[in-house]
């Protein structure tokens, strides 16, 4: 398999509420890799998108919003930081309002070419557990190991709920998951799409520790013999 020049690249793809963070996180840890949280980024440019008030259909000023905007990842204590224009947003990008427009924002092709610049800037030199819905397709498509978690709707739902501890309801989350599940698979840029050679994982059965421990070993098969 080709060497990636960015060094040893895990990509793992899915819908939301996959366990594609915990996962990465985890695996990250324990192989010692670096975690990049790609969805963060996406939320972290709709969470500026919003703020300043610019509305999609607006171009120029997105645009202009795009080439003004400085966005790092950090990880402290064992946990990653977001930082957009250096300011940390990691909690600021959960809220709702981000989730709901992230999508929309996400098919828009000028934002994926600003992420996806800055993923392969981010990644450069590093190991990495790199985590999204086009790593494995078109961030990282020599990455020497992919995975695709897939997961249960309702599962999914069940889990994210579980993570914004009672700060919405059920149906809520039920909703906004479907609905960013089908932009993401039918946007014309890069849309939510199973590499062909991806190893597909349903997680709806699994607990995370099992996931984790899945990705550790095909990780470390492949680290032991590349080809
Ligand atoms: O991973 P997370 O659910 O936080 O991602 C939020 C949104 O960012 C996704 O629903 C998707 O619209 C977008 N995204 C993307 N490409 C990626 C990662 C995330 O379009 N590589």
């Amino acid at each position: 398999m080709k060497k990636n020049s960015a060094g040893f690249i895990i990509a793992i793809d899915g819908p939301a509420g996959s366990g594609k963070s915990t996962t990465a996180r985890l695996v990250a840890q324990r192989l010692g890799f670096f975690h990049l949280d790609t969805g963060a980024m996406y939320r972290a440019i709709t969470l500026k998108i919003i703020e300043a008030g610019i509305r999609l259909t607006n171009r120029r000023q997105l645009q202009q919003l795009l080439d003004s905007t400085q966005l790092n990842l950090k990880w402290e204590n064992d946990r990653l930081r977001v930082l957009l224009d250096k300011r940390d947003v990691t909690e600021a990008i959960r809220q709702p309002a981000v989730s709901a427009l992230v999508s929309p924002v996400s098919a828009i092709r000028s934002v994926r070419e600003k992420l996806v610049a800055e993923q392969r800037r981010l990644a450069a030199g590093r190991n990495v557990v790199c985590e999204g819905r086009d790593i494995g397709s078109v961030v990282f498509p020599h990455a020497q190991l992919k995975i695709y978690l897939d997961c249960d709707l309702k599962e999914r739902a069940r889990r994210r709920l579980a993570e914004l501890k009672g700060k919405a309801n059920l149906e809520q989350v039920r909703k906004n998951l479907a609905e960013r599940d089908r932009i993401d698979s039918h946007r014309r840029h890069s849309p939510l799409r199973r590499a062909r050679d991806a190893i597909l994982i349903d997680t709806t059965h699994l607990t995370i520790e099992e996931q984790v421990a899945l990705v550790c070993a095909l990780a470390r098969r492949r680290l032991a013999d590349p080809d």
